[in-house]
């Protein structure tokens, strides 16, 4: 399990993005920029696919990570296309 601040990272990491195409991570880049331990690759799989069933990121697999510019066949996420809640919490602040 990753923890509260752990995910509030992710969140915030796959969700501040600037308009237009959100960067992707994999899972190793994705970790390093949130400050996961590698020992925790699993449990922020775990936690990717969980924002993504609620339409928070998304992932592919395969393609170039952003964050490293560098290929991969496995799992690279990213956010929503459009940052809408952000925006909206944005605006009701
Ligand atoms: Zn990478």
């Amino acid at each position: 399990m990753l923890s509260r601040a752990q995910e509030a990272r992710v969140r915030e990491v796959l969700g501040s993005h600037p308009p237009g195409t959100p960067p992707a991570y994999c899972l190793e880049h994705l970790a390093a920029r949130t400050q996961i331990p590698v020992a925790h690759l699993a449990d922020l799989a775990a936690f990717v696919r969980n924002l993504r069933a609620y339409g928070a990121c998304q992932i592919r697999y395969g393609g170039i990570c952003d964050a490293g510019g560098h290929e991969t066949g496995r799992l690279l996420t990213s956010g929503p296309p459009t940052p809408i809640a952000i925006q909206v919490v944005r605006d009701l602040g």
